[in-house]
């Protein structure tokens, strides 16, 4: 993965802010810091910036590849029985104000670091990387839309594929299969659900066999170089009933209104209202039971938060998704979830596969 360009963006706020030395241990950071995707599990993984360099500090086994990924930085590998702290401690060079990711770093790692830091309170660089990654570069964007393209594909034939008889888990299984088969990787544990079990947002798959009339829920997304798509479809085995079509037709006009509220400029608490507002009127207010949407990239969920009231400005670049709900314990759930990206005038829709009841409808 080539990197976004985003050292040089970190570094000029860290002049800003007179932090002269950060230490990034996010994997999910580094990976956006430096193009180096890896999850080091417990063993220590660090990036190091400082003005006038950046050393990324990996576990032995990582070193070929983090070469190979990283571009702007220079690697160091620590061997097992080195100490890796030893060495991040000498590129952090005694700062005067350390930078640190407060959401990550844990204590005993903070107790570490106080040895080679002189001055006490440190500054938290993570809300920057996170704000620098709300907005995508055109190469971000660019692996948005292939990851939507793959999900696209996978969605239009996994839904025309469902049958009575097969298990939540069994077709969790074969859309996960068929993600592979388009050369990418899951985004997320895929969320398949039934019946009655669509009325729980996050319920996981489970043996529960699809029936003739079910509600089918489907939230799923592909994930190109690291960038993950997530979109929801809801639909119907056989003939839907009355109730069916008329929540489904409200959930489809809440996602359109949605839509439509997005741009530059506006705040995210207005773009869920513009959705909101579609089920509270129809008496389904108290049925929506989660925010509008998120943004994604490198993660799944990440900022913004379209949250109802939520003053955070959308600007231009940032990805986010569209997903309104209702959900009516006992009876089921509709959700309909699609990704776009902010536009100074509106936005561009990425995931585009059909948004019908039926899966064989257009
Ligand atoms: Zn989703
Ligand atoms: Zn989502």
């Amino acid at each position: 993965m080539e990197p976004v360009g985003v050292l040089g963006r970190l570094a000029e706020w860290m002049e800003e802010a007179a932090v002269d030395a950060a230490l990034v241990t996010h994997p999910v950071s580094v990976a956006y810091l430096t193009g180096f995707r890896a999850e080091p599990h417990e063993r220590l993984m660090a990036l190091v910036v400082r003005p006038d360099r950046a050393l990324l500090v990996v576990p032995w086994l990582e070193e070929e590849a983090a070469c190979a990924a990283a571009r702007g930085v220079e690697v160091r590998a620590w061997r097992d029985g080195e100490d890796p702290w030893a060495v991040v401690g000498a590129a952090l060079g005694r700062p005067r104000r350390l930078g640190v990711e407060k959401a990550h770093l844990t204590i005993s790692a903070w107790e570490r670091l106080q040895e080679s830091v002189q001055e006490g309170e440190p500054v938290d660089v993570g809300a920057e990387i996170r704000r620098l990654r709300a907005r995508k570069t055109p190469e971000e964007i660019a692996r948005l839309e292939r990851a939507a393209r793959i999900t696209d594909e996978v969605t239009e034939r996994a839904l025309r594929g469902l049958e009575p008889g097969r298990t939540e888990l069994e077709v969790a299984a074969a859309l996960d299969l068929a993600v592979a088969a388009g050369g990418a990787v899951t985004s997320f544990a895929t969320l398949v659900q039934s019946g009655e079990n669509t009325a729980r947002p996050h319920q996981p798959p489970g043996d529960r066999r699809l029936r003739p009339g079910d509600l089918v829920l489907v939230d799923f997304g592909a994930a190109w170089e690291g960038y993950r798509a997530d979109t929801t479809r809801t639909v119907v085995l056989g003939e839907p009933d009355a109730r069916q079509r008329e929540l489904h037709g409200l959930v489809l006009e809440a996602h359109d209104a949605g839509i439509a509220a997005v741009r530059a400029g506006v705040t995210a608490g207005e773009v869920d209202e513009a959705a909101r507002s579609v089920l509270r009127d129809a008496g389904l207010g108290e049925r929506f039971i989660h925010r509008l949407g998120h943004g994604l990239g490198l993660e799944p969920h990440e900022a913004p938060s379209l949250d109802p009231g939520g003053g955070t400005v959308l600007e231009a670049g940032m990805v986010i998704t569209i997903e309104p709900g209702v959900y009516i314990p006992g009876w089921g759930g509709i959700r309909i979830e699609d990704d776009v990206v902010v536009e100074p005038n509106g936005c561009r829709v990425l995931t585009r596969a059909g948004r019908g009841l039926r899966p064989d409808a257009p």
